[in-house]
C-alpha cells in the first residue's frame, strides 16, 4: 500500500516512510492510495480479539511490514493496557460507552501512541538514525506520546504545551517523566500557537531533514490507522448484542483525527449510519456539518481542554475526499481557508455537507449537568469530553441503529470538573501516584526561532 500526500506534490511513498515523514513536504497530509474494501471480512473480523483485529486492519496498509513482526508490535502495543478487552463497551443508560482510556495514560490517545511509539522503534533499528520527535498538545497527547517512547535510545521526544492551560494533572502526567530522552516545553500562547510553531518548523524542510524531526500530532497516519481499530471492535459487539444492522457513533471531537478513523472505516465498509460529530464551545467542526462553513474564531478554553481547537489538522484530509480526491480542488480550498480565515462547500439535496454526519455541541453548563444525571440516573461518571459526546448523541437517537459513546478519557484526569458537577471527585491510582513527584519542564517564549534553537541546543 503506497501513501500519496492531499496536495498531490509528492510521489507515492510506502507505509514506514508515511509513519516516518508525518507531514508531506508539500504541506499536505498522507492518505493511502486507495482504501480497501473490507466487507468480505467483517464477519471473520467480529470474532476476533482486540489485538487479533488490530493485526488485521494494519497490516492492509503497513504491507511493507513483514507480518510477524507486526503482530509483534501490535501486541506489545496492547498488552500496556489494564483491561483484557483493551477497549471495552459499557451499556450506560441508552447507550454504549466505549471506553478507550484503559492505557497508561488514560486518554484514548493511548491506543495509537503505544502503536505509534513501537513502530518508530521498529523502523528505526532496521534502517538505523535517530529520530527527533517534535509535537504540539493541548494536553493529552503530550502525555501519551511521551509514555510511547520514553527511554527509547533512538528516539527524543519535544512536547510543546501551552503553558497553564492544560489541566494540573496532565501537565504532571508530562512533566514527571523524566527519561533523558523527554523534554517538556511550557509555551506561552494558545494551543494553536504550539500547533503553529510545529507546522512552521516542519514547514522548514531543510530544517527537518538536517534534525532528522518527526510527528506524533494527529497529522502521522498510523495514529489515524490504529484508531480505525476501535471503531469496528465496537462496531461489532453492538451490532451481536442488538441485532441492529447498523451502528452510530458519537465522537467528542478536537482534531477531527478521532472521527476521522470512523469515516474512513465506513468508507472501508463498516455498516456505520451516522457519525454524530460533539464539540464544545470551539465549534469550528459543528458548525461547518451544519452550514457548510468552515470559519475560524478565537479558541476559548473549557473544562474539555483537549477540544480546545480551532483549526483541526486532520480536517484536510475529509475535505480531499469530498473534494472528490481531487488535489488540486483540495489546494484551492485551503488558500481560500488560508486567505480569509474561511471556507466553503456546497450543500447537497438535503441541505446537508455530508448525510453520514450530524454535528452539535455542549457548552459547559450542558456537560455539567450532562456529567450530574448520568452520575446521578446511572451511577457512571463520565470525563468532561465524553460528556460532550453523551449530550449531543442525545439529541440524535436512532430506533434503529445502537449509538456508541466514545469514552476519550477517565474522568480522574479531569478531577476539577467532576467535583464541580457531582459534587466530589473520582481517583484514579495511576493519577493519585503522582501527588509528590518530581518534575522536569522548561519555559519558552511563543516563537518558532526560540523553540529550533532549543531543539537544536538539546538534540
Ligand atoms: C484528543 C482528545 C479529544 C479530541 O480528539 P481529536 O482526535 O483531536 O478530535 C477528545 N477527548 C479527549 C480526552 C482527547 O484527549
Amino acid at each position: 500500500m503506497n501513501y500519496i500526500s492531499t496536495r498531490g506534490q509528492m510521489a507515492p511513498i510506502g507505509f514506514q516512510d508515511a509513519v516516518m515523514t508525518g507531514l508531506a513536504p508539500d504541506g499536505g497530509l498522507l492518505l493511502p492510495e486507495q482504501l480497501p474494501n473490507v466487507t468480505e471480512k467483517l464477519d471473520a473480523w467480529s470474532k476476533l480479539s482486540y489485538p487479533e483485529l488490530a493485526f488485521e486492519v494494519i497490516r492492509l496498509f503497513a504491507t511493507d511490514i513483514p507480518a510477524d513482526d507486526l503482530q509483534k508490535l501490535v501486541n506489545d502495543s496492547y498488552a500496556a493496557f489494564d483491561h483484557p478487552e483493551v477497549a471495552p463497551s459499557v451499556a450506560v443508560g441508552e447507550f454504549e460507552i466505549l471506553e478507550l482510556f484503559h492505557g497508561p495514560t488514560l486518554a484514548f490517545k493511548d491506543v495509537a501512541l503505544q502503536f505509534l511509539g513501537n513502530l518508530f522503534e521498529y523502523i528505526l533499528e532496521k534502517r538505523g538514525g535517530r529520530l527527533n520527535i517534535l509535537g504540539a498538545t493541548s494536553g493529552d497527547t503530550g502525555s501519551a506520546a511521551i509514555h510511547g517512547v520514553r527511554g527509547k535510545p533512538a528516539i527524543n521526544i519535544f512536547i510543546m504545551h501551552p503553558e497553564g492551560r492544560t489541566s494540573p494533572l496532565q501537565e504532571k502526567q508530562m512533566t514527571s517523566v523524566l527519561d533523558d530522552n523527554v523534554f517538556n516545553l511550557a509555551v506561552d500562547g494558545t494551543f494553536d500557537d504550539c500547533q503553529n510553531i510545529m507546522k512552521t518548523t516542519f514547514g522548514d524542510v531543510g530544517f527537518k531533514t538536517e534534525h532528522s524531526l518527526g510527528s506524533v500530532n494527529s497529522v502521522n497516519w498510523a495514529r489515524v490507522l490504529a484508531q480505525t481499530v476501535y471503531y469496528f471492535y465496537a462496531a461489532f459487539k453492538a451490532l451481536e448484542k442488538t441485532g441492529a444492522k447498523t451502528v452510530q457513533f458519537s465522537v467528542p471531537t478536537g482534531n477531527f483525527g478521532d472521527i476521522l478513523a470512523g469515516y474512513l472505516a465506513q468508507r472501508m465498509g463498516l455498516p456505520i449510519s451516522k457519525l454524530i460529530l460533539a464539540t464544545n464551545e470551539n465549534d469550528i467542526l459543528s458548525r461547518f456539518f451544519n452550514s457548510g462553513t468552515y470559519g475560524m474564531a478565537d479558541v476559548v478554553s473549557t473544562i474539555s481542554p483537549s477540544m480546545d481547537i480551532q483549526v483541526a489538522s486532520n480536517f484536510e484530509r475529509y475535505l480531499y475526499y469530498k473534494a472528490g480526491q481531487d488535489a488540486s480542488k483540495l489546494v484551492a480550498l485551503m488558500d481560500g481557508f488560508k486567505e480569509n480565515g474561511s471556507l466553503s462547500i456546497e450543500l447537497n439535496e438535503s441541505g446537508a455537507v455530508d448525510d453520514l454526519f450530524v454535528a452539535g455541541r455542549g457548552d459547559t453548563a450542558a456537560t455539567m449537568a450532562t456529567i450530574k444525571k448520568y452520575h446521578d440516573q446511572c451511577g457512571y461518571v463520565l470525563d468532561p469530553h465524553t460528556a460532550v459526546g453523551v449530550y449531543v448523541a442525545e439529541q440524535f437517537k436512532s430506533a434503529d441503529a445502537p449509538t456508541i459513546c466514545l469514552a476519550t478519557a477517565h474522568p480522574a484526569k479531569f478531577t476539577q470538573a467532576i467535583i464541580d458537577a457531582i459534587g466530589k471527585g473520582v481517583h484514579h491510582p495511576t493519577l493519585d501516584a503522582l501527588a509528590d513527584v518530581e518534575t522536569r519542564c522548561d519555559a519558552i517564549a511563543n516563537d518558532v526561532d526560540a523553540v529550533k534553537e532549543y531543539l537544536v541546543g538539546h538534540i
